[in-house]
C-alpha cells in the first residue's frame, strides 16, 4: 500500500507533466498565430508553467484568451506527444532551418551527443519529456499573465516575452485555485503596501531598496523592540557590528571565495572592503575579543543587523526579495553537550513567535551534502541533535538529504499564511567552520583548549521578508498592537471637534496610536476611509457622544458596541494595544 507521502508525490509528478505538456501546446498556439515567433524555453513551475517567447510585437493580457481559444483547439486535435532521438549536430542543423535560435544557443551549451525533440502535429519542441501521451489530455488550463523576462535571466540578453499559466486535472481544481489566486493578489503586500502607505520602492533609489514611510516604519519598529525584548529574555546579549569590513576578513571567512558575486566591495584608504552580506564576523570578533571559560558558554550574540547582498534584478519581489535586508539574526557559541538544549530552546522560541501571529509551519531538516567540511563525528552529533529535537517535541518534519551546507546541518522552518502558502523563515544553522577559520576557543574544565560550536539563527529571518509575509497573511488588517494606527476618532459635524479633541488628546496620553479626522465631510465617507485603512477601532463622535461623555466604538468589520464611557473604552482596548510577551523567557 502507498502512503500518504507516496501519493501526493505521485500526484506532484503527474501535475508538473501536466502542466508541462500543456505549455507546448500554448507554444504550438502561439507560433500558429503570431508567425516568426522564436522559441525560447517553457519550463513547469510551482503552480504552473510559462513559455518564453522572442516575438517582435508586443503580447498583452487581450491576446490571452485568443490563444487560448486555440490552445483548446489544439487539445481536441488530440495529437500524441511523439518522441525522436537526433544527434546533437543534426538537431543544431535542425532547429537553424527552422530560425529556432534560442533551441540552437541551448543545444550548443549541452554536451550529449544524443538529444530528444517531441512533436505533436507539425508542432516540435526540443525537450527532455516526460509528457502526457497526447494533447486531448490536457483538460483544466488557464493563461494567466504575460511579463517580459531576460533570456537566461541576464539583463545583459535580449528581453522576452514570457506567457504565464497553469493546468489542473478538473475544471474544479482549477477553479479553486484561481480564487486563491484572485485572494492573493487582492492580499499582495506591495500592492497592500501602496495603499497603505507602508513602504515604497523607488527608481531613483535603486531596485531592490525598500524605503518605509512612518507606518511601515512603525510596524518595523514595533517588530524589532519585541525581538529585541524576547531575546534579552532569553539570556542573548545584544550587539552591534559595522556595515562595511575589511576583505581580508571575508577572506578568512570564505565569503571571499564562495560568495563574492553576492557582495558590494568598496575602498578605503587604499583598503578593500565588503559591504556584509551576513552578521557573523563581527560577532566572532567578539568572542575572540578575550579569552573564554566553558563557564561562560553558551554566549549568544543577537543583532538587528542590516545586510546587502546582490540579487539579479530579475529576481527581486518587493519586501520578499529585497538586496538591503535586516536580519533578527544571533549566533550562539557553545560547547557540543549543549547544542541540543541550545536547538530546544531555539525551536521552542520559533514556535511561540510564530503561534503569536497565527502560523502554523512545517519543519525541513537538511544532511551532509557529498563536499562537506568538519569530522563524520562532528556532523552526525549536530544532525542527531537536530533530529532529536524535533522528535523529542513531536513536531514532524521532512529530510533533505544532502542539502545542508558544506559547514553544517541545519533546520528549516516554513511558515504557512492565511492562504496556505509557504514561506521560509526562521533557520537554525550548525556550523564547524568558522570555529576553524577563526581558531575560536575555550578553555574547558579540563584546562585545555577545545573548540566551541557556533549555531547561526533567525526567528523573523529578514524583517523585510516577514513584514512583507505579515501583510499578506492579515491582508493588511494587523492585530490591534502591530497597527500603525489603532484607534481613529470621527466627528459628525464641526461643533464636536472641541469634544473629539479631548478624546483623541486621551486616547493618546494613554500610550494609544491615535488620530482624528474631523474634516468637514459625510460620516459614511470617513467611515469608509478609515476602513480601507484597516484601523481596528473608529470612535464616532456626535451629539450623543458629546452631552453623555461617552464615545461609540466601531470595529473595522463594521460591527457596532454601543456608546460607552471614553475609559471603559481606554480599559477594554488596552491590553491588546501593548506589545505582546512570550511566555518563553519565565522559564530561565
Ligand atoms: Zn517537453
Ligand atoms: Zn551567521
Amino acid at each position: 500500500m502507498k502512503d500518504n507521502r507516496e501519493v501526493s508525490e505521485e500526484r506532484e509528478d503527474y501535475l508538473t507533466t501536466l502542466r508541462h505538456s500543456t505549455a507546448h501546446v500554448m507554444a504550438q498556439a502561439v507560433k500558429e498565430l503570431f508567425p516568426g515567433v522564436k522559441l525560447a524555453i517553457g519550463p513547469p513551475i510551482e503552480d504552473g508553467f510559462y513559455y518564453d517567447f522572442d516575438y517582435e510585437g508586443t503580447f498583452s493580457e487581450e491576446d490571452l484568451p485568443r490563444i487560448e481559444e486555440r490552445m483548446r483547439e489544439i487539445v481536441r486535435r488530440d495529437l500524441p506527444f511523439v518522441r525522436q532521438e537526433m544527434d546533437r549536430e543534426e538537431a543544431i542543423r535542425f532547429f537553424e532551418e527552422r530560425g529556432e535560435d534560442y533551441k540552437v544557443e541551448i543545444l550548443r551549451g549541452i554536451d550529449d551527443e544524443k538529444v530528444t525533440l517531441y512533436w505533436q502535429g507539425d508542432f516540435v519542441d526540443l525537450c527532455r519529456g516526460p509528457h502526457v501521451p497526447s494533447t486531448g489530455e490536457v483538460k483544466a488550463f488557464k493563461l494567466l499573465s504575460v511579463a517580459g523576462a531576460y533570456w537566461r535571466g541576464d539583463e545583459h540578453n535580449k528581453m522576452l516575452q514570457r506567457i504565464y499559466g497553469t493546468a489542473f486535472p478538473t475544471e474544479e481544481e482549477l477553479e479553486r485555485f484561481l480564487h486563491r489566486l484572485e485572494e492573493a493578489k487582492r492580499r499582495d503586500h506591495r500592492k497592500l503596501g501602496k495603499e497603505l502607505d507602508l513602504f515604497g520602492f523607488y527608481e531613483e533609489a535603486g531596485p531592490g531598496l525598500v524605503i518605509y514611510h512612518h507606518k511601515g516604519a512603525l510596524i518595523r519598529s514595533l517588530l524589532e523592540e519585541l525581538s529585541r525584548r524576547e531575546h534579552l529574555k532569553r539570556g542573548y546579549q545584544l550587539v552591534i557590528g559595522p556595515h562595511i569590513l575589511k576583505a581580508e576578513l571575508w577572506k578568512r571567512s570564505g565569503h571571499y571565495d564562495y560568495y563574492r558575486e553576492h557582495m558590494y566591495f568598496t575602498e578605503v584608504e587604499g583598503q578593500e572592503y565588503a559591504l556584509k552580506p551576513m552578521n557573523c564576523l563581527a560577532h566572532i570578533l567578539v568572542y575572540r575579543s578575550r579569552q573564554r571559560s566553558y563557564r561562560e558558554l553558551p554566549l549568544r550574540f543577537f543583532e538587528l543587523g542590516t545586510v546587502h547582498r546582490h540579487e539579479r534584478s530579475g529576481v527581486l519581489h518587493g519586501l520578499l526579495r529585497a538586496r538591503e535586508f535586516t536580519q533578527d539574526d544571533a549566533h550562539i557559541f557553545c560547547r557540543s553537550d549543549q547544542l541540543h538544549e541550545e536547538i530546544r530552546e531555539i525551536l521552542h522560541f520559533v514556535q511561540e513567535m510564530m503561534e503569536l501571529f497565527g502560523f502554523s509551519y512545517e519543519v525541513e531538516v537538511s544532511t551532509r551534502p557529498e563536499k562537506y567540511i568538519g569530522s563524520d563525528e562532528d556532523w552526525e552529533r549536530a544532525t542527531r541533535s537536530l533530529v532529536e529535537v524535533l522528535e523529542q517535541e513531536g513536531l514532524p518534519y521532512q529530510v533533505n538529504e544532502g542539502e545542508g551546507a558544506f559547514y553544517g546541518p541545519k533546520i528549516d522552518i516554513k511558515l504557512k499564511d492565511a492562504l496556505g502558502r509557504k514561506w521560509q523563515c526562521a533557520t537554525i544553522q550548525c556550523d564547524f567552520s568558522l570555529p576553524e577559520r577563526f581558531s575560536l576557543e575555550y578553555v574547558g574544565s579540563d584546562g585545555e583548549r577545545h573548540r566551541p560550536v557556533m549555531i547561526h539563527r533567525v526567528i523573523f529571518g529578514a524583517m523585510e521578508r516577514f513584514i512583507g509575509v505579515l501583510v499578506e497573511h492579515f491582508a493588511g488588517a494587523f492585530p490591534l498592537w502591530l497597527s500603525p494606527v489603532q484607534v481613529k476618532v470621527l466627528t459628525i459635524t464641526d461643533r464636536h471637534i472641541p469634544y473629539g479633541e479631548r478624546v483623541l488628546e486621551e486616547l493618546l496620553s494613554r500610550d494609544i496610536r491615535a488620530e482624528g479626522d474631523f474634516r468637514n465631510e459625510k460620516l459614511g465617507y470617513k467611515v469608509r476611509e478609515a476602513q480601507l485603512e484597516k484601523i481596528p477601532y473608529m470612535l464616532v463622535v456626535g451629539d450623543k457622544e458629546v452631552e453623555a461623555g461617552t464615545v461609540t466604538p466601531r470595529e473595522r468589520s463594521g460591527k457596532n458596541l454601543g456608546a460607552m464611557k471614553l475609559e471603559e473604552f481606554i480599559e477594554m482596548i488596552l491590553p491588546q494595544c501593548r506589545l505582546p510577551s512570550l511566555k518563553g523567557g519565565e522559564r530561565r
